[in-house]
């Protein structure tokens, strides 16, 4: 006899992982690659040493990790790096990962990018389901975006962001705020956003990996930027909706979202929902801690799945409270010594 047609297509049960603070991880952000087009100099230092292959997961290897967490609750999956358009193969690994989007395992597959490679990419991004991608732009200034990324040319961003959002992306624009370099510029990048439709989301300075400039004098804390915005603008604050780390205010004036992370002058870590693989299959539970789980010698042990889930609930059951990032004035070196490009923005 037939039975109910719901309970024959409700697909099977998720245990979902759940850090030692009742924190739901939901969120996985995977670096697809360590190597990039750019060198920004808050990001990385010019003459990095990048990875040997063999270090490196395959494609393959990032689908079954990503896939496994995935099968325990995972609902967000974020590809980043370094740049995760340069891995070569990339778009065989996202329409790959877009099966749970259509089996309804995955809410959401997105990517973090630096935009150089979008105008090639956006149309097969989008007919692979990603629906939103995160560009990062610090300045519309072609001189100091040459400056600040060192190798970038912003018309080639600018006609990438363009494509996304001829193809239908939803473009979030994630600017860094740099002391001396573009705090003049906000009013121009929210002017702008406005005018083409795309998300801002200023984003703090954090100190990690070894890099040329002094990351005291280009802090910038966005406490300040929001008291000068203050000044012309009405903000109102926006219920906190995505459990992430960006705070959201609407402009009266204009009725755009704008978006503030702030991991030095505000502790977001309480409703902190997610972790991070590295393109070495290390995880880390913490963007602001050292500890990590080694997923790659898993996987490359054992073929069993079972395995590979255990360490990942061990590793969830290390997930700290929170971090301790300080740009410290006496303090020579950052406060952890990887580069955002190992663990992914
Ligand atoms: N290459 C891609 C890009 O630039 O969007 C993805 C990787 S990048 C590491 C991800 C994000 O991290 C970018 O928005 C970048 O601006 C940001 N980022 C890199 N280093 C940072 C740092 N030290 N402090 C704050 N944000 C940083
Ligand atoms: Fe590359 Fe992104 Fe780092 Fe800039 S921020 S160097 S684009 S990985």
């Amino acid at each position: 006899m037939a039975g109910d047609p719901l309970t024959l297509h409700r697909p099977p049960a998720v245990t979902p992982l759940v850090d030692p603070f009742g924190r739901t991880i939901d969120y996985l952000r995977v670096s697809v690659t360590d190597r990039c087009d750019f060198r920004c100099l808050y990001c990385m230092a010019e003459d990095m040493t990048f990875l040997p292959k063999a270090e490196v997961l395959s494609l393959e290897e990032i689908d079954r990790l990503a896939s496994a967490f995935v099968r325990r609750g995972t609902r967000k999956l974020r590809l980043t790096g370094g740049e995760p358009l340069v891995r070569r193969g990339i778009m065989d690994l996202v329409r790959s990962l877009s099966r749970h989007l259509d089996s309804g395992a995955l809410d959401e597959l997105t990517m973090t990018t630096n935009g150089s490679q979008l105008a090639r990419f956006a149309g097969e991004l989008k007919a692979a389901g990603v629906r939103r991608i995160n560009v990062s732009l610090d300045t519309l200034d072609e001189a100091k975006f040459a400056h600040v990324t060192r190798w970038g040319r912003l018309p080639q961003v600018m006609e990438g962001i363009a494509a996304a959002a001829a193809a239908g992306l939803h473009v979030k624009i994630n600017m860094v705020a740099l002391a001396g370099i573009n705090e003049d510029e906000i009013g121009d990048m929210l002017s702008w956003t406005a005018a083409a439709g795309h998300d801002l989301v200023l984003i703090e300075t954090m100190p990690l990996g070894e890099v040329a400039e002094d990351r005291v004098d280009r802090y910038l804390p966005l406490s300040r930027v929001r008291r000068e915005l203050e000044r012309r603008l009405t903000l109102i604050d926006l219920p906190d909706s995505t459990g992430g780390p960006a705070r959201y205010v609407r402009i009266a004036e204009t009725g755009q979202r704008l978006g503030f992370i702030t991991p030095l002058t505000h502790n977001f870590c309480e409703s902190c929902n997610r972790v991070r693989l590295t393109v070495t299959g290390m995880l880390y539970m913490c963007l602001g801690q050292d500890d990590s789980a080694d997923l790659r010698a898993v996987i490359r042990a054992t073929s069993d799945e079972a395995a590979l889930d255990a360490a990942m609930v061990e590793a969830i059951g290390r997930k700290p409270k929170g971090h301790d990032f300080v740009i410290d004035r006496r303090a020579a070196r950052p406060a952890l010594a990887r580069h955002m490009s190992v663990t992914g923005g």
